[in-house]
């Protein structure tokens, strides 16, 4: 059943309660999806940055201001889908005094698959775009997932349609402004790709 659109699905509250893998113990807090109820369209990305770990919110770092800008490009406005994350705590490496960000092991997303799982039920959209390849496996609930595939070719899930597309951290790491600007390019023809989607879906 959709959420109603003035609760969220999943609160911070429960997040900072959960014990299913020890994540909890150097975050700063649970970081919850946001967006409305009845959003068609949910966006998954791995698992919160430094800085969403600090505010307790999704994509509101680097990679997330690089996300609202191919959002604004693919003409999907921010506030009308659903911004989640596969891990709900932030996974980090200490570097002197940074937080540098380590992938999730499959425990891990295993673990959290629980929250993301009651996100999807509660939320129900239409298209899911997974953001990277631990994203994709966490929302189909695969050990292993081939991006490119993905990004190519829509896989149904559940009576929903997933797709895969880069996430936009791997657009900050490249090095060149080129590769920097293709691989932007194709996050935004992702997300057109989902709004087509979604339309046909809905209609
Ligand atoms: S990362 Fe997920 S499963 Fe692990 S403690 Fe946090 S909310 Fe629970």
């Amino acid at each position: 059943m959709p959420a109603p659109a003035n609760k969220p699905p999943v609160s911070r509250a429960q997040l900072n309660a959960c014990r299913r893998c020890t994540l909890w113990r150097d975050a700063t807090q649970g970081v919850p999806g946001e967006g409305p109820g009845g959003a068609r369209i949910m966006l998954v990305g791995e698992q919160p940055g430094s800085q969403e770990d600090l505010q307790g919110a999704p994509f509101v770092g680097p990679a997330g201001h690089l996300l609202d800008e191919a959002l604004h490009k693919a003409g999907i406005d921010r506030n009308t889908v659903y911004m989640t994350n596969a891990v709900k705590h932030f996974k980090f490496e200490l570097r002197g005094k940074r937080r540098l960000h380590k992938t999730p092991s499959q425990l891990e997303m295993e673990a959290c698959g629980y929250w993301l799982e009651r996100e999807i039920q509660r939320i129900d959209p239409l298209v899911i775009v997974a953001l990277g390849a631990t994203a994709a496996r966490s929302v189909l609930g695969r050990k292993s997932v081939t991006l490119s595939a993905m990004m190519d070719e829509p896989v149904e899930h559940d009576g929903r349609l997933v797709l895969a597309t880069y996430h936009p951290s791997f657009a900050l790491r490249q090095t060149s402004e080129e590769a920097r600007a293709a691989t932007f390019e194709r996050i935004v023809a992702s997300l057109r790709r989902a709004a087509r989607l979604e339309r046909k879906r809905g209609a």
